[in-house]
């Protein structure tokens, strides 16, 4: 199926609302023009040089997604053009965020991940780390960055009723922050394998690469 039919088919299985990122990971320019050329303006990154190279050679109406784990050093590379950064995990980053945004005079959108995955990641807040961060937050009073909402990623099963649980516990801690917080409008859950799931259990915003694009030759 050519890139054109898979986001055809995907758009029809997505209700209205929901945001689509288009993981592009490892995928060439030429690849994600063919997307492009469909409307598609939002493309997902996991390694912020690779992004930094395809931003400068590719249309600049096009809102780049870092959905990886981002070192603090590399903040700067992507902070005059990075549309939302899905993998804050912790202060230190948030303040380079921050400091990064006020070099760039721009206010820095962010989604706080949490870790609801069987698996053992070095990546995402624990429940009480997000309660944790998010009371830092508001005391700091960070000016160049928004948190927008959350994002999580599933374990990588099979059993559906395993995934269904971990994205039922993330869309309960998003409405629960909610009531405190108006800003907060994403919840980023769903990959090629899951996003259906997540659609069903609240997800505003889903990333999907291989389903568009096809397996990733690394
Ligand atoms: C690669 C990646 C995706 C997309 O994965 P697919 O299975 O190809 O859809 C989504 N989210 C994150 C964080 C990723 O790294």
């Amino acid at each position: 199926m050519s890139i054109k039919a898979n986001l055809e088919r995907i758009h029809k299985s997505l209700p209205g609302k929901t945001i689509l990122v288009a993981v592009s990971k490892t995928k060439s320019k030429e690849e994600i023009m063919e997307a492009y050329e469909t409307g598609q303006r939002i493309f997902g990154e996991n390694k912020v040089q690779e992004m930094v190279s395809k931003w400068e050679n590719l249309p600049k109406d096009i809102r780049w997604h870092m959905i990886g784990h981002v070192q603090t050093n590399k903040v700067k590379y992507m902070a005059p053009f990075v549309s939302l950064i899905h993998g804050v995990d912790s202060l230190k980053l948030l303040k380079e965020i921050n400091k990064q945004g006020l070099k760039n005079q721009r206010v820095i959108d962010c989604l706080l991940q949490v870790h609801i995955a069987k698996e053992d990641s070095k990546f995402g807040l624990s429940e009480e780390g997000l309660m944790a961060v998010l009371k830092d937050i508001t005391n700091l009073e960070l000016k160049n960055i928004r948190i927008t909402g959350l994002m999580g990623m599933a374990t990588y099963t099979d059993e559906t009723n395993t995934i269904r649980s971990e994205f039922k516990y993330l869309k309960r801690l998003f409405d629960q922050i909610r009531e405190k917080n108006e800003n907060l409008r994403v919840l980023s859950m769903g990959m090629s394998a899951d996003y259906k799931i997540a659609i069903e259990e609240g997800s505003t915003m889903v990333r999907i690469g291989s389903s568009i694009f096809g397996q990733r030759n690394y």
